[in-house]
C-alpha cells in the first residue's frame, strides 16, 4: 500500500466502512452463487487487499493483477501485497510492479481478497485477520476458511475464476487483463498438459488470445528465459535421481542451492522431469530450506492423489501437484514420503492410469 494509504488508515485501523456489512457472510458462508456474492461485496466496498500464497506461481501472479484489474474498472482501489518477490520470469506480467512485497498489512480495507489459499496462513501475510475475508480457490484441499467462500475444483487456474468474475460485472477483458489470465491457465495445466486441461480451456484461451493475449510471447517469457541458475541447480538435482518402480526423487541441499547460486524460483519445474520418467507414476522433488527444514513438491500422472498425500502431512494441492514443508534433516524427509508414497501405491493398485 502507498503512503497516502498508510497516513488514510492510520486512527481508524481495521474497522469496516460505513455503509458495508459484511454481517450477511458469517465464517465458513458458501452462497449458492458465490460469483454474484463476491460481486456484491466489491460493488459495496472501495478499498480491498489482493493476496495469493507465498512463493507465488503463475496463477498466483496473473490472478491477482487481473483480480487488480477488475476492481480498478469498478472504480475501486486495489492493494495487491505478496510475501515473496515476484519470480523473474512472471515479472513481464502488466502491473507486476505494483504488487506490494510485505509480511504485514494495516489499514482501512473493505475486504482481503484471497487467492489460491486454504487460510490466512498459506499468504504469510500478517495482519489479515481483522478484515472480511473473500476466499477464490480451485486447490482439491481448498478450505472454506472465509466469510466468504467460493472454491471451483474443476477451474484449471484461479485465473479461469477471476475471469468469470471479469464476465459477471460486465467488465472488459483488456489485452494487460488477457495476458494475465492466459498465463494463469498456461502455468496451472504446466503447458496445457495437466490439472483440469479439457475442451473449455482452449475454448477460454482462444477468446483471451483474440483479447489480446500472444501465446508465443507470453510462453517465450516464461519458457525461454530460464536463468543459468535454473540448469546448474538441475543438473545438481539431477544426480540424485532415484527411482523404485512407480516412484521417483531428487532433491536438492542447501550447500546445491548456494553453489549454484540458485534462488527458489530456480526450483520450479524440477520435480516434473521425474515425473515424466516412463513408467513412474508419482516423484518427489525436495530442498534444503536454509534453516533446515524441507519443501516438499510432489507431482502425479493421476493414479496417485499427491493431494490427499500433503495434505496428510500438513500441506495441500491437486490431485497431480501438491506440496508442504517438513522437517528436516533430508534423509529423514526422504524416507517419510517414501513411507507415504509406498502405501499410497500400494492402495491405489497396479492397474489404473
Ligand atoms: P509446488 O510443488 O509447485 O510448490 O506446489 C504444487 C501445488 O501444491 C500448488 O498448487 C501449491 O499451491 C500447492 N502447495 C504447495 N505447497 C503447499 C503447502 O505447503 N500448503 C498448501 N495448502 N498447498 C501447497
Ligand atoms: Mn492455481
Amino acid at each position: 500500500m502507498d503512503d497516502a494509504a498508510h497516513k488514510q488508515a492510520s486512527g481508524t485501523e481495521q474497522e469496516a466502512r460505513e455503509g458495508f456489512s459484511p454481517a450477511a457472510y458469517p465464517v465458513g458462508s458458501t452462497p449458492q452463487d458465490p460469483a454474484a456474492a463476491i460481486l456484491d461485496v466489491l460493488r459495496q466496498g472501495e478499498r480491498f487487499l489482493v493476496c495469493s500464497h507465498t512463493r507465488p506461481d503463475g496463477d498466483a501472479v496473473g490472478s491477482m493483477l487481473a483480480m487488480g484489474m477488475l476492481l480498478e474498472q469498478m472504480g475501486k482501489r486495489a492493494y495487491l501485497v505478496a510475501s515473496d518477490r515476484v519470480p523473474a520470469i512472471y515479472r513481464f506480467l502488466p502491473g507486476a510492479d505494483k504488487i506490494r512485497h510485505l509480511l504485514r498489512v494495516h489499514g482501512l480495507f473493505d475486504a482481503a481478497i484471497l487467492l489460491e489459499c486454504d487460510s490466512l496462513e498459506r499468504s504469510r501475510v500478517r495482519g489479515l485477520e481483522p478484515y472480511f475475508h473473500i476466499n477464490i480457490d480451485h486447490h482439491s484441499t481448498g478450505r472454506n476458511f472465509a466469510h466468504l467462500n467460493w472454491i471451483d475444483r474443476d477451474a484449471t487456474s484461479v485465473g479461469e475464476m477471476v475471469h468469470r468474475l471479469v464476465k459477471a460485472a460486465g467488465a472488459t477483458v483488456t489485452p494487460e487483463m488477457a495476458r494475465c489470465l492466459y498465463t494463469t491457465i498456461l502455468t496451472d495445466t504446466g503447458g496445457f498438459i495437466f490439472g483440469a486441461v479439457r475442451e473449455s480451456t482452449f475454448a477460454l484461451s482462444a477468446e483471451l488470445a483474440h483479447a489480446g493475449a500472444d501465446p508465443i510471447a507470453i510462453a517465450r517469457e516464461i519458457y525461454f528465459s530460464t536463468a543459468e541458475s535454473r540448469l546448474r541447480l538441475l543438473g545438481a538435482a539431477l544426480s540424485t535421481l532415484h527411482r523404485e518402480g512407480p516412484l521417483a526423487w531428487l532433491w536438492v541441499t542447501h550447500e546445491d542451492m548456494v553453489r549454484a547460486a540458485a534462488s527458489e524460483e530456480d526450483c520450479e519445474g524440477i520435480v516434473n522431469y521425474a515425473v515424466g520418467i516412463a513408467g513412474v507414476d508419482a516423484a518427489a522433488f525436495l530442498r534444503e530450506l536454509p534453516e533446515g527444514r524441507i519443501r516438499l513438491s510432489l507431482r502425479s500422472k493421476g493414479r496417485l492423489d499427491v493431494a490427499a498425500i500433503a495434505v496428510g502431512l500438513g500441506g495441500g494441492g491437486h490431485e497431480n501437484a501438491a506440496g508442504v514443508t517438513l522437517d528436516g534433516p533430508m534423509d529423514r524427509a526422504i524416507e517419510q514420503i517414501l513411507g507415504v508414497l509406498r502405501i499410497a501405491d500400494e492402495k491405489a493398485g497396479h492397474s489404473g492410469a
